[in-house]
């Protein structure tokens, strides 16, 4: 059997009658970018998300860029995230000229530790608008990742962010339709950023992104920085950026979001079977939250013989993967950052982790047939 991490084609298969119609009217029309099929689809995944406004834009990174952007446009600041996440969280703050501060993650959801934060931030002197500063580094925001489908504990995010100042972008790349306490990421900190990059929840043919956000005056100024900064045809008020969101990507988001509650209901069905099927091996699962609806972007396990358990589910034709093998702090073009707690739950995750499939198309006999296999391996 071959079962791979996400499938993409059926994913496909389940819009292709209504996209291929709407696409057929786009292509009738020839208004290819920013036009009625984005404006609704900002609309409809804004809402989705309890939240005003949506800006589309060409991809995660570039919601991420935006918003930092439009947050802190002086630049030069500090700005936390986790390092355990995908390169592009850090690497948005260096696009943006700031600077990533990394913290380390807590071990029973994977994002952000909001104590080691916490203490980290008491022990510094605060400027006069009550940033804290660090070695000369005046810190401004915070990029809490929803890693993995999960949210990041938010009340105690916001209670620190309210206390030192700080903004809240949250990276929702891999939560979209996740819960924490009764609201959806995506209208939890000043702007959120999405990706609908293929291996998403929600995911676009292409590369495709999207910011969430309540306030008005920060939805103006994204949407004037993804066209240049332009305010009229030809006149810029700002230096932006080219990253508008296409009509043939957002015909295809439409069409899926309309099916992401199923969809998210099939992976939580699927974890559920894992999570019961695999409890009595020796390996560690994620848990279960309490104040969270979880959307299962991944599905991981930890256990020490990682590599071997990995090599053996591929050969058994399981699409398994390390998520993340080197932890951001760690990688070449980060190695000068500050990073400011320990990082042993970091760099222990990178050590251990494997990802194993999870997908609303995954049949149960598919589930089971991964079960078995790595119930075979450690018979
Ligand atoms: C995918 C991802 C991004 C980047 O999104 P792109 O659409 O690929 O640019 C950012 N952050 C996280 C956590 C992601 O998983």
């Amino acid at each position: 059997m071959n079962i791979p991490m996400v499938d993409i084609k059926k994913q496909f298969l389940e819009v292709k009658d209504e996209v291929y119609r709407e696409w057929g009217n786009v292509f009738e029309k020839m208004q290819l970018m920013l036009g009625e099929n984005v404006r609704a689809f900002e609309e409809e995944f804004s809402s989705y998300c309890g939240c005003k406004y949506g800006i589309g834009v060409n991809s995660g990174t570039d919601a991420l860029v935006l918003s930092i952007h439009a947050l802190i446009p002086e630049g030069s600041t500090g700005v936390i995230t986790p390092s355990f996440t995908f390169f592009a969280t850090p690497e948005s703050i260096v696009l943006t000229n700031n600077i990533p501060i990394f913290v380390d993650i807590e071990p029973e959801t994977l994002t952000i530790d909001p104590e080691k934060l916490s203490s980290f931030l008491s022990t510094l002197e605060r400027n006069r608008e009550g940033h804290p500063v660090y070695k000369g580094i005046t810190i401004k925001a915070i990029i809490p990742v929803h890693l993995f489908g999960n949210p990041a504990r938010m009340d105690r995010i916001i209670e620190i962010s309210r206390k030192y100042n700080l903004k809240i972008i949250e990276d929702s790349a891999q939560s979209h339709g996740a819960e924490y306490k009764g609201k959806k990421t995506g209208g939890l900190g000043d702007a959120s950023a999405f990706s609908f990059y293929m291996s998403k929840n929600l995911s676009a043919i292409g590369d495709a992104g999207m910011i969430t956000t309540n306030n008005e005056e920060l939805a103006e100024n994204m949407r004037r920085l993804r066209i240049h900064g332009q305010t009229e045809k030809y006149r810029h008020e700002d230096i932006g950026y080219n990253s508008r969101l296409d009509e043939i990507q957002a015909v295809v988001l439409r069409a899926k979001l309309k099916r992401l509650e199923k969809w998210n209901k099939r992976r939580n069905d699927i974890a559920r079977i894992y999570l019961d099927e695999l409890k009595e091996l020796p390996i560690e699962l994620p848990h279960i939250l309490h104040n969270s609806k979880q959307v299962w972007h991944m599905f991981w396990v930890k256990c020490r013989e990682r590599d071997k358990l990995l090599e053996y589910l591929r050969k058994n034709g399981i699409g398994a993967a390390v998520h993340y093998p080197l932890p951001c702090h760690l990688q070449k073009p980060m190695k000068d950052y500050p990073v400011v707690t320990t990082m042993e739950i970091t760099e222990e995750t990178s050590q251990n982790i494997l990802c194993i499939p999870i997908h609303q198309h995954m049949e149960d006999k598919e589930v089971f047939y991964v079960i078995e296999k790595l119930r075979k391996f450690y018979k």
